[in-house]
């Protein structure tokens, strides 16, 4: 189960004029090593740390369909 925040990290320009605007929209990574290791633009862009936060479900998806409903055939 995840929590309900988690913190990330961003490209600061994504974070400041990108993020809910982008088609395609913006990757939040697990930690700045590996913003680092992905993003060639951070030395001039800079780096922010997120703490994203669940809203809600929007759709369900297949894999809940598992979660939620047991086998009927009990496997
Ligand atoms: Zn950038």
């Amino acid at each position: 189960m995840m929590p309900e925040t988690v913190t990330g990290y961003m490209c600061a320009t994504d974070w400041e004029f990108e993020l809910g605007e982008a088609a395609g929209g913006n990757i939040v990574y697990a930690s700045v090593a590996d913003a680092k290791e992905h993003r060639k633009c951070l030395d001039g862009c800079g780096i922010v740390e997120v703490k994203v936060t669940f809203s809600r479900v929007i759709e369900k998806g297949n894999r809940w369909i598992d979660q939620l409903e047991p086998n009927p055939e009990g496997k």
